[in-house]
C-alpha cells in the first residue's frame, strides 16, 4: 500500500504505466504487463506495459522518423538548450515525486535520493544544456600543394538506443539522455525491469519540455527481449549501456553480428579503496564506510576491496565496525534510514550467496553475514565485513554488488600497487593518505578511470566517467560525452 500523503501517490495511481512512444502513452502491442515491485516490503507497487521486440521495433521507428525529419536536431542550438534546460527545472520542481518514486522503486534512502540523485539529475541536464550552443568543429592547416579549406562538423549519431541498470534510475536515465539529446540524436530509453518508475516520470516531463514527438521514446522491458532487441536493431546507430560486464560483452557482440552500430558501455567494478598509516584514520574509516555501503553496496564504484596497510589494519577495521554497528536499517522512505533493501529478492539472494562464498573460503566475518531482524519481508541484507581476506578469493575478484567489504592487509606501495591493479575491473580507486607525493604517484599507478584521493563517490556531470579493462568503454560526463554521440565529418574544399 502506498501512502495516500506521499506526493508520488497520484502518478502511481493510473496504471498500468504505459510505454511511451513517438509522443503518446501507449500499451504493448501484446497487451503484456509486468509488477514493479517496493523492496521494502515485497508487495506489488506498480504494472507496467512489458515492451517486446515489435513495441522497440516501433519505438525505433518513430526515433528514426523524428531524426530524418529534423524535428529536434534542426531546431536552433538555443531552442534546444532552453528544453534541456528546462527539463533541469522541472526535475528540480518535481524532485520530492522522483525521490519518492526512486525510494520506493529502488528501495534507497529518501535523503539520498532527495539531496544527491534528484539534484545531480537536474544538474546532468543543465551542464549538457550549455554544451549545445558549443558543438564546435575546427580548422585544419593542409600542406599538400594548392589551396584547401578543411573543416570538421560534429554531427548528430542518429537512432541512440539506451539501456540503463536498476541501481541508479534517474541518475542513469539522465546521464545518458541529457548528452544524447544536446548532440540532437533522437533516443529509445529501456529502462531496468526492476525500476522502471523514474525514467516513466522523467519522459513526462520531457513531453512538458516540449520535445518533439519521437525524440525521446521509453520502454520499460525485459533485457533479453527488449534490450537484446535494441541492441541488435540495424536501424539503431549507437548504443550506450550501463549495466553487468557478461551483459556488456553481449551487447558488443549483438553490435558486431548487426551493423557495427557505435558501442559506449560502463559495467563492473572491485574498486579498491586503499587507506595508508600516514593517513587521517577518521576520515579515512567514514570514507571506507560510504564507499562500499551507499546505495546499499548497489553500485559500480563502491569501494568493495578495503586495502589497509598493516600497522593501522586492527584500528582502521574496529573503527569501520563501530560504524557499522551504528547504521540505521529500514525502509528507505523512513527519512532516519541509513541503509535500505536491496533491490530484489534475486540481488539479496545473490549477495547472501556471496556471504556464504566468503565464509568457505575462510575470510574471517566480522559485522553482518545475513539479514537483519524483524525486517523479513523486505530485501534486506546487513552491512557485512570480511577481515584477513586473500585477492585469490571470490569475494576479493568477483563483483558482489551488495553491502559487503573485503578487507585486505597491505605491506608497502609496490605490494599494494599490484594487489590493487590485480582484476579484471578499472572502474575507480581511492587513496587515503596525507603524504601528497604517494597520494599522486599510487593515483598514476592505479589502473583506474577515476582516482579519489581522500574523498570517495564524488561526481558532479563535469567528472568523466568510465572505466579501464573490463569495466567498460568510453567516458560519459564533462565534454566527453559529447564524443559518444557525435560523428566527426572532414570537409574539404578546393579554393584555389
Ligand atoms: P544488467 O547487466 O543485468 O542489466 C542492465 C540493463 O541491461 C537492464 O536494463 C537489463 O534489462 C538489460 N539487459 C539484461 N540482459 C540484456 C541482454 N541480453 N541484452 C540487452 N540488454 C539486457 O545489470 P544490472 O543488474 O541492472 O546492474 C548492475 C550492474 O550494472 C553491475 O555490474 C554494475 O557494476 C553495473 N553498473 C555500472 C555503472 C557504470 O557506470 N560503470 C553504473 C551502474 C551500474
Amino acid at each position: 500500500m502506498i501512502a495516500e500523503e506521499l506526493e508520488v501517490a497520484a502518478f502511481l495511481k493510473s496504471q498500468p504505466k504505459k510505454l511511451f512512444i513517438g509522443g503518446r502513452w501507449t500499451d504493448a502491442a501484446d497487451g503484456k504487463t509486468f509488477e514493479t515491485l517496493d523492496p521494502s516490503t515485497g508487495e506489488i507497487l506498480a504494472r507496467v506495459a512489458e515492451a517486446a521486440a515489435e513495441d522497440v521495433d516501433r519505438a525505433v521507428a518513430a526515433a528514426r522518423k523524428s531524426f530524418d525529419r529534423g524535428t529536434w536536431r534542426d531546431l536552433p542550438p538555443a531552442e534546444r538548450a532552453a528544453a534541456l534546460w528546462k527539463i533541469g527545472d522541472m526535475i528540480e520542481e518535481r524532485a520530492t515525486e522522483l525521490a519518492q518514486l526512486e525510494t520506493l522503486d529502488n528501495g534507497m534512502p529518501i535523503n539520498d535520493a532527495l539531496l544527491f540523485h534528484a539534484p545531480l539529475a537536474a544538474a546532468t541536464f543543465r551542464y549538457y544544456a550549455g554544451w549545445v550552443t558549443k558543438l564546435d568543429g575546427a580548422t585544419q592547416q593542409v600542406s599538400l600543394p594548392g589551396k584547401y579549406l578543411s573543416y570538421t562538423l560534429r554531427e548528430p549519431i542518429g537512432v541512440v538506443g539506451q539501456i540503463i541498470p536498476w541501481n541508479f534510475p534517474l541518475l542513469m536515465a539522465a546521464w545518458k539522455l541529457a548528452p544524447a539529446l544536446a548532440c540532437g540524436n533522437s533516443v529509445v530509453l529501456k529502462p531496468s525491469e526492476e525500476t522502471p518508475l523514474s525514467a516513466l516520470m522523467l519522459a513526462e516531463l520531457i513531453q512538458q519540455a516540449e520535445v518533439p514527438d519521437g525524440v525521446v521514446n521509453v520502454v520499460p522491458g525485459r533485457g533479453e527481449i527488449a534490450g537484446a532487441r535494441l541492441a541488435a536493431h540495424s536501424d539503431v546507430d549507437k548504443i550506450a549501456f550501463t549495466g553487468s560486464t557478461e551483459v556488456g560483452k553481449l551487447i558488443a557482440r549483438a553490435s558486431a553480428d548487426s551493423n557495427l552500430k557505435r558501442v559506449s558501455l560502463e559495467l563492473g567494478g572491485k574498486s579498491p579503496n586503499i587507506v595508508f598509516a600516514d593517513a587521517d584514520l577518521t576520515r579515512a574509516v567514514s570514507g571506507a564506510f560510504f564507499g562500499i555501503f551507499f546505495n546499499q553496496g548497489q553500485v559500480c564504484s563502491a569501494g568493495s576491496r578495503l586495502f589497509v596497510q598493516e600497522k593501522v589494519y586492527d584500528q582502521t577495521l574496529d573503527e569501520l565496525l563501530k560504524t557499522v554497528a551504528e547504521t540505521r536499517i529500514g525502509p528507505g522512505i523512513d527519512p532516519v534510514t541509513q541503509m535500505g533493501p536491496l533491490v530484489s529478492k534475486t540481488q539479496m539472494e545473490r549477495v547472501l550467496g556471496y556471504i556464504s562464498v566468503g565464509n568457505r573460503e575462510g575470510a574471517r566475518l566480522l559485522a553482518g553475514g545475513g539479514r537483519p531482524a524483524g525486517l523479513d519481508s523486505g530485501y534486506f541484507v546487513k552491512p557485512t565485513v570480511f577481515a584477513h581476506v586473500d585477492s585469490n578469493m571470490r569475494i576479493a575478484r568477483e563483483e558482489i554488488f551488495g553491502p559487503v567489504v573485503s578487507a585486505i592487509p597491505f605491506t608497502d606501495e609496490d605490494d599494494l600497487v599490484a594487489k590493487a591493479n590485480s582484476t579484471i575491473y578499472g572502474l575507480v580507486a581511492g587513496v587515503w593518505t596525507s603524504n601528497v607525493a604517494r597520494a599522486h604517484r599510487v593515483a598514476h599507478a592505479l589502473k583506474a578511470g577515476t582516482v579519489y584521493v581522500n574523498c570517495y563517490h564524488i561526481v558532479d556531470p563535469v567528472t568523466p566517467w568510465g572505466g579501464y579493462k573490463q569495466s567498460g568503454w568510453g567516458r560519459e560526463l564533462g565534454p566527453h560525452a559529447l564524443d559518444l554521440y557525435t560523428e566527426i565529418k572532414n570537409v574539404i574544399v578546393d579554393i584555389a
